[in-house]
């Protein structure tokens, strides 16, 4: 147990407390008393200087020893004592200040990183393309010329934003330094200075041509190879294709997003197509061959015999190219639909008649006739009496 705790009482922590509680108390403390809080005010400064020399002793393991059993006393005769350290010192270690900077600013929301500086060298920023192509397009890939806008130097003026015969001066109202000191509260915090805006240089007369912003719009094309097998959101990239670096960074990329047109006759799911195909019911009853259009042109579709209304068939590689993938094809897949005919001539007329009269209609009608004999009271009677009555 401590004899000694006059330290402590400075900190306001037991003298059991460990170190995490220590940190914690100096740090209420010292940011409560800092001078940059309490300008002009002797009491706090010394306040000040008192917890962080009582920090200063009671952090470290060794001192604190010989604090607790001998007093201040004790390290003073092995030269441990006194005001070893500046107190700002010790407040700017913990707090992670140092070389010049403001404490508080990592402290307070600061957030710790620097401010950008506006004169480093900065990639362009990304432009997007959006590109609408048939199905077609896409199955087969295209060459297509496009034309967008992009920034471009200022020829007038080089880039420089400035009027013919005039040059940047040195910002006035931070001195050319880019930054300035603003006072919240109790300390102050450097911020990009909103008249250059962190360029440290305004221009006093703008060119008129790009009206001081060193960039025009200018127009572009360029000649581009899309692939096939592309679907509605397949993106590419055009590197360097996007607005000019500033201050001799790279160009930003230039993406183009790809749009399908929305196809008369297919339908397209990844590299397969899905189409519809009305055929008459002759066919779907015997069965037998019929030309079709797929992506791939006019091919050949085999009905089986006895197809049903809805039935699907798949014609395998006859669809879309897959995508980075070439030799690859997706499936062509036909929804059936069976129609009946509603106009016939004579001659179909006496040929289905002849058809259905294969029909044992007489058979059909006889079983019907037995099924109400065997149940007289049942449902066929019922219904004999329903259309008698
Ligand atoms: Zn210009
Ligand atoms: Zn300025």
């Amino acid at each position: 147990m401590a004899r000694f705790t006059a330290l402590y009482e400075t900190l306001e922590v037991t003298a059991d407390c460990d170190e995490a509680a220590l940190k914690k108390a100096y740090r209420r403390l010292a940011v409560k008393f800092h001078p940059d809080k309490n300008p002009g005010d002797k009491t706090a400064e010394e306040k000040f200087k008192q917890i962080s020399h009582a920090y200063e002793i009671l952090s470290n393991p060794d001192k604190r020893k010989i604090y607790d059993e001998y007093g201040e006393e004790g390290l003073n005769n092995r030269g441990g004592g006194g005001f070893s350290s500046n107190p700002f010192d010790i407040f700017n270690d913990l707090f992670g200040g140092g070389g010049g900077g403001n404490p508080f600013e990592s402290f307070f929301g600061g957030g710790g990183g620097r401010p950008r500086n506006p004169n480093a060298p900065m990639r362009g920023a990304d432009l997007r393309y959006n590109l609408e192509i048939t199905l077609q397009e896409a199955f087969s890939g295209i060459n297509r010329k496009i034309e967008f806008k992009r920034a471009g130097l200022c020829q007038e003026c080089h880039g420089s934003g400035c009027a013919r015969g005039t040059h940047p001066e040195p910002c006035k109202r931070c001195g050319g330094r880019g930054q300035v000191g603003i006072s919240q509260g109790f300390f102050t915090m450097m911020q990009d200075c909103p008249s250059c805006r962190g360029k440290g240089s305004t221009i006093p007369k703008k060119c008129p041509k790009c009206n001081g912003a060193g960039t025009i719009s200018i127009p572009r094309s360029i000649e581009l190879r899309i692939p096939a097998g592309v679907d509605t959101g397949t993106r590419m990239r055009v590197s360097n294709e996007g607005e000019p670096g500033r201050n001799g960074g790279p160009n930003g990329d230039l993406y183009i997003i790809i749009q399908i047109k929305e196809d008369a006759n297919f339908e397209r799911e990844d590299s397969d197509i899905y189409a519809t195909l009305h055929i008459p019911f002759h066919l779907a009853a015997l069965g037998g061959t019929i030309m079709i259009p797929t992506v791939q042109g006019q091919t050949e579709l085999t009905i089986p015999a006895g197809t049903q209304n809805d039935d699907m068939l798949t014609l395998r590689g006859k669809g879309m190219p897959v995508f980075n993938h070439p030799g690859s094809w997706g499936s062509h897949h036909v929804k059936l639909i069976v129609d009946v005919p509603k106009k016939l001539s004579e001659e179909q007329k006496e040929a289905l008649k002849a058809y259905a009269a294969l029909f044992d209609v007489k058979n059909s009608n006889q079983a019907n006739a037995d099924k109400e004999n065997a149940d007289p009271n049942g449902f066929f009677q019922k219904a004999k009496d329903f259309f008698t009555k």
